[in-house]
């Protein structure tokens, strides 16, 4: 009989490390960016604040009117029946001059514009009978209706947004409306991508029998595809121990993070281990995980390494789950972007083994009677990358869970927002 090794294909096999536990080791390793620089606001979505952002004003700067209609005295607010109020101006949104309102009268006011001295109340234009040069309220108005007032959005002096907030569009509206042209933002992080495989080529190429076309670096450019990251592509590099060394020693020299995918594993031509521990150090390498129990992590110096599986469907799962969420912590990312989790019913059986987390791609569906339920996408082998596209969600099975029963709940983990940078 043959005595068997350890394998990275043996489900049994012992010393695997929990998904929890590698997230803990990779979080600790990291330092997130300090390096700072000027980009104009207008750019700035997805950027990470390297500063505070103070309001150096009061938005809106002075009491203004809410609605179109009517400047008046609360005081002229009739107690009974309908008091008239002769007009005595009209003023617009970005009207300067100044303007008192008296006793008895009235100003017409549009949405906007500064309130009068005098005024502490505007009546809607809908909410009044308009004669020519005179109006008449009743008595259902209450002192300081429709007033906008000054700093009600912005405060002088208040942080409005926080070192570390990746901007949004509404972020950069806040900072268009204090005047702001240019904001000081984390450097954009550098992140290396290469694919490893004697049996792997471009497009482009024109691969012999056996070869394949290179899709990991595709999806993973695509994944990283965001404006704080600068993707440095280190092609496609051969299974070549020398080679690999030396490619990961130069990317390290400048980039913050190496994501590669391919020779993780055990076979004869998967080198990537070896060539970190030449030049670096492993943290981890094999994971409680289906797919993507083959991962190096490690770091060449101030670099992180990211040995990603070579299977396809394995590189996304695992760079969801491991590598962009470290990706936030070195940008600095305050709040990052949540990734909520749902408890569904399954449509069908799913198989599982205790002692590992399975992440299976699913479709979220809703049914009729208005309940979220979840299927999978069928099969599951960790080449078929259509089973990834196919999907709107993973469904994930934790570590303890054996098999699971049509009609049991399980976590799914909708895509919504995942692919956006
Ligand atoms: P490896 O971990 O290098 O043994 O690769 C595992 C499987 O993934 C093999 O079948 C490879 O051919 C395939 N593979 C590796 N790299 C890529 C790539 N860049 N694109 C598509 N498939 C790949
Ligand atoms: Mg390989």
């Amino acid at each position: 009989m043959i005595n068997k090794q350890p394998s990275c294909q043996d489900i049994f096999e012992t010393g695997l490390m929990s998904v929890d536990e590698a997230k803990a080791r990779i979080a600790a390793l990291i330092t997130p960016l300090s390096v700072a620089e000027t980009c104009p606001v207008g750019q700035s979505r997805d950027r990470v604040l390297a500063a505070d952002i103070t309001a150096p004003f009061n938005v809106p700067p002075h009491d203004n009117s809410a609605v179109d209609g009517f400047a008046i005295l609360s005081r002229d607010i009739p107690q009974q029946g309908r008091k008239k109020l002769a007009i005595s101006d009209t003023l617009h949104a970005g009207d300067n001059r100044p303007c008192q309102l008296l006793p008895g009268h009235c100003i017409r006011i549009m949405t906007g514009a500064k309130i009068p001295s005098g005024a502490d109340t505007v009546v809607m234009q809908e909410h009044v009978e308009q004669g020519d040069d005179y109006i008449l309220i009743d008595g259902q108005h209450k002192t300081g209706d429709n007033i906008r007032r000054a700093g009600e959005d912005l405060r002088s002096g208040e942080i409005i947004l926080p070192r570390g907030k990746c901007l949004t569009p509404p972020d950069i509206g806040l900072l268009a409306s204090i005047g702001n042209g240019e904001i000081s933002v984390k450097r954009k992080l550098r992140v290396a991508i290469a694919s490893t495989g004697n049996e792997v080529f471009d497009i482009g190429q024109k691969p012999p029998e056996n070869g394949i076309f290179d899709s990991n670096r595709y999806s993973l450019a695509a994944a990283l595809d965001s404006p704080a990251i600068e993707i440095i592509n280190l092609g496609i590099i051969k299974d070549d121990p020398e080679i690999l060394q030396r490619q990961f020693q130069q990317a390290s020299e400048y980039a913050d993070v190496i994501i590669s995918s391919g020779g993780v594993s055990v076979g004869e031509a998967d080198h990537t281990k070896t060539a970190l521990q030449a030049c670096g150090q492993i943290n981890f390498w094999k994971l409680a995980i289906k797919p993507g129990r083959p991962l190096a992590f490690g770091r060449l110096n101030q670099c992180l390494f990211f040995g990603l599986p070579g299977n396809p469907v394995a590189v996304m799962v695992t760079f969801y789950l491991f590598v962009k969420p470290a990706l936030e912590q070195k940008l600095g990312i305050v709040l990052p972007r949540l990734a909520p989790t749902l408890q569904v019913k399954t449509l069908e059986n799913i198989r599982k083994k205790p002692g590992r987390t399975e992440i299976v791609r699913g479709i979220l569906q809703q049914m009729e009677n208005g309940e979220w339920q979840v299927k999978t996408t069928g099969k599951q082998g960790s080449g078929i990358l259509r089973s990834m596209s196919l999907a709107n969600c993973f469904i994930v099975l934790e570590h303890e869970r054996g098999m699971i029963k049509s009609g049991e709940k399980v976590t799914a983990q909708p895509f919504f927002g995942l692919f956006s940078s």
